[in-house]
């Protein structure tokens, strides 16, 4: 699928690739296995500038298109996805919502911060309210020109070790609403969840809310528009993660090649089996449309058209994908793909979280099977 990348955009993927196969792969097993958050790394990927790549140079970005961002997502989620979604959310959930709904003041406030200072979190799931937003608790009330927010966040990527979290709160009868929240602010209380499945060296947190006081020039769009803001920042942080489920199966297709040539079962390699053959044609049969998808996203989105189907289509399909080809990959590599000596295992664990995140697949098939019949089965 090259043949349509500009030259810029491949030059982007090239650095992105030799970046990550540089600074990014080495580190990836020993951040997975003590469950570290890549303080080293982080400042990196602030100097590279991927913490703010699609963003205008304007407001501190690189100001590369749409399919640039996503080739260099994809070349994360290759080497190590717990980076990647760090810098889905950053840019995809919280620096699009940003430039999409922000004043100008809170974008020449915020946006260079975020790519090139601290990380974005996006606080919208709670304990009781998860496919469900729009039934959080969360509550914001009015205190003079100030807003006063109680609640708790569950699961929020980047929610304790970032500098600023859009906080989704009920403003009362007005509706669901969009704050910023700076992380240092008092009655703001992050920590971050150990025991994870996958994405271990992510900071994905649990987030109290103590009369947290928010000025309203803080607020992000209109009272009453959180969710709309939210559901938009989806349709992004979906390509975000779409792009990076497609690099996790990239990854398990070079993992399971380079393995079936190295060892050797019943005195030959085990690639010139069928049935091996057969998991990694099967693992490329799920990669190409993957990649073909996000791109269908990306083009989309730089001819300024909306996508919020194509998005949902490019999640749904990439993550299951992802989830299919670990599976294999594992099983190319037998024995040995059940320890961490070999990276397949953890390319399982970190993919199966992107049918649960961002929508699961379960909501994704409402949302489609609302967008192609004109009913609504969600309740
Ligand atoms: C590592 C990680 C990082 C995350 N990062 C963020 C973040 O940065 N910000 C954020 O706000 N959230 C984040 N989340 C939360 C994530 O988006 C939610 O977990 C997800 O939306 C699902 O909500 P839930 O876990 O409450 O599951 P539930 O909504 O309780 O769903 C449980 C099951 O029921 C199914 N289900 C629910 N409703 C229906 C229905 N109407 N019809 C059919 N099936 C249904 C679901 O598909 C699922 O299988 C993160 C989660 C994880 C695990």
């Amino acid at each position: 699928m090259d043949f349509d990348l500009t030259e810029e955009q491949a030059q982007i993927r090239q650095l992105a690739r030799d970046f990550c196969d540089a600074e990014v792969a080495p580190g990836a097993r020993e951040l997975d296995r003590t469950e570290a958050f890549p303080d080293e790394l982080l400042p990196r990927l602030f100097e590279i500038g991927f913490l703010g790549a699609p963003v205008p140079e304007t407001y501190g970005g690189m100001g590369v298109d749409y399919l640039s961002y996503g080739l260099i997502v994809e070349e994360l989620g290759r080497t190590d996805a717990s980076i990647r979604s760090m810098v889905s959310v950053n840019v995809g959930l919280v620096a699009t919502a940003l430039l999409n709904w922000g004043t100008e003041e809170q974008r020449r406030e915020w946006l260079p911060r975020l790519a090139t200072e601290g990380l974005g979190a996006f606080g919208l799931t709670e304990p009781g309210a998860g496919s469900d937003p729009s039934s959080m608790t969360t509550g914001a009330s009015r205190d003079g020109d100030d807003w006063i927010l109680n609640g708790s966040k569950i699961w929020i990527t980047n929610g304790a070790r970032g500098i600023l979290t859009i906080v989704f709160a009920r403003a009362g009868d007005e509706g669901i609403t969009a704050f910023l929240v700076p992380q240092d602010s008092p009655g703001y209380d992050g920590h971050s969840i150990h025991g994870k499945l996958g994405l271990r060296a992510g900071d994905t947190a649990e987030v109290v809310l103590r009369d947290v006081r928010v000025p309203d020039h803080y607020r992000l769009g209109e009272v009453g528009q959180g969710l709309k803001i939210a559901l938009n920042a989806l349709d992004s942080g979906r390509f975000s993660l779409a792009a990076g489920a497609t690099g996790i199966s990239q990854a398990c297709l070079d993992a399971a090649v380079r393995y079936a040539d190295e060892r050797i079962q019943f005195g030959r390699k085990i690639s010139s089996f069928q049935l091996v053959q057969q998991l990694i044609a099967e693992i490329y049969l799920d990669l190409e449309p993957s990649r073909a998808l996000y791109w269908k996203v990306a083009w989309k989105h730089m001819k300024g058209e909306r996508h919020t189907v194509e998005s949902s289509v490019a999640k749904t399909f990439c993550s299951e994908a992802a989830v299919r080809n670990a599976d294999r990959a594992v099983q190319v590599h037998g024995g040995y793909g059940y320890s961490d000596e070999y990276p397949v295992g953890r390319y399982l664990r970190d993919a199966r979280v992107t049918t649960l995140y961002e929508g699961t697949s379960q909501i994704q098939r409402l949302l489609l099977g609302r967008h192609l019949t004109g009913e609504n089965a969600f309740t």
